[in-house]
């Protein structure tokens, strides 16, 4: 499959970067057609192969060394550069020791091969997906299009009038229970997000990013007691997960300070589970409150799409996959 014809730009500061996108039409609001980012490309290429992005233009992030550093924050954080690569994120030591369940989600994506070209921030602004989208260009030929080619259409979800396709990618949950914020720039200038409000469930517009902005970097603050990332895939070895989870929470034992919960890969966007958090919150890590916890899951998980499985088979790995890393934490 060739890739559609495009100009690729190579920037190699940050605000020439932010500057090309700009001058190339990135509207401010509505996602763009003509002007992609390129990080390490393992997702952005994929997709225009398939012809899901034809854009005329890509810019490439791998030559602003600004974006490839780690650096070390006073209060014994780290605010990582959005260009660093999974591979060398996974060798840092820093990481490893006060950042495991973030080490486990990075290990969690694909293969050392596609880790030694992708990016945190790829994996962070990666394309939903669905079944119909993981087919080539020629057999949707024979179907219609849908939302993501522009016609009004679902084939996922045929009465919907939203698209559907899930947020799989691994680190945006591991990071939203560690609390990161991302640091978001533009020409018309730089904010700060937490990383729970930056995902949106709608397949479309997955993300609150504007069309001329970047996110630079990723802050992580100083580490916490416990934490840990769970995948579930149907195959072993490489793929997406149908199911992951991330749960963090200080103290020791059955006691559970600030925990958060959230589940991923069911869904448009990651989802953070309120109510159970409150209840391990308040009744701690015994098994009865556990299974509480789970009980109040299904009220907060929305709508599970069918996609990658059935819906009610997806539910039951939401549960299984939450019971297992609560015990993990208590035991850690
Ligand atoms: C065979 C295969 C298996 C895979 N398995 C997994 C898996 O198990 N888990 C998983 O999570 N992923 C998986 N992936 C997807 C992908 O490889 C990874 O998510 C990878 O981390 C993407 O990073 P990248 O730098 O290559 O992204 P790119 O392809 O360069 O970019 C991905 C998207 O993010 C945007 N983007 C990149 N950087 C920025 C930025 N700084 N600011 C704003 N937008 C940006 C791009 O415009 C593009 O839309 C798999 C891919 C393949 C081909
Ligand atoms: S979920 Fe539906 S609208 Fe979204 S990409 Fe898949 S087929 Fe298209």
């Amino acid at each position: 499959m060739l890739l559609p014809e495009h100009t690729l730009h190579k920037p190699t500061s940050l605000s020439d970067c932010l500057q090309q996108l700009s001058d190339l039409g990135a509207g401010e609001q509505e996602r763009h057609d003509q002007v992609q980012l390129v990080a390490g490309g393992t997702d952005v290429i994929f997709n225009m192969r398939l012809k899901f992005f034809q854009p005329d233009h890509l810019i490439s992030l791998r030559r602003l060394h600004e974006l490839q550093q780690v650096e070390e924050l006073p209060d014994g954080g780290l605010r990582i550069g959005t260009a660093c690569r999974l591979v060398d994120l996974a060798d840092d030591a820093r990481i490893q020791q006060r950042f495991p369940a973030l080490r486990q989600a990075i290990d969690a994506v694909a293969s050392v091969h596609i880790r030694n070209m992708g990016t945190l921030g790829g994996n962070i602004c990666l394309e939903t997906r669905c079944w119909y989208t993981n087919n080539s260009d020629d057999w949707r030929e024979g179907r219609a299009g849908c939302f993501k080619t522009d016609c009004e259409h679902c084939h996922v979800i045929p009465s919907s009038e939203q698209c559907h396709a899930i947020n799989n990618a691994d680190t945006p949950p591991a990071l939203i229970a560690l609390g990161a914020t991302l640091t978001i720039q533009s020409v018309r200038g730089c904010r700060v997000l937490p990383i729970a409000e930056f995902y949106q469930p709608d397949g479309m517009a997955h993300m609150a990013l504007a069309a001329d902005e970047i996110v630079t970097h990723v802050t992580l603050p100083a580490s916490i007691d416990r934490a840990v990332f769970i995948k579930y895939t149907p195959r072993r070895g490489m793929d997406f997960s149908i199911g992951a989870v991330a749960v963090r929470c200080d103290g020791q034992g059955e006691e559970a300070i600030d925990p958060v919960i959230v589940i991923a890969s069911i869904s448009s966007s990651p989802i953070i589970l309120h109510k159970p958090a409150e209840i391990i919150a308040e009744q701690g890590l015994g098994d009865d409150a556990i299974e509480a916890a789970i009980e109040h899951m299904r009220g907060e998980l929305g709508e599970v799409t069918n996609l990658y499985g059935r819906a009610t088979y997806k539910k039951q790995i939401a549960k299984t996959l939450v019971r297992r890393a609560l015990r993990q934490i208590r035991s850690m």
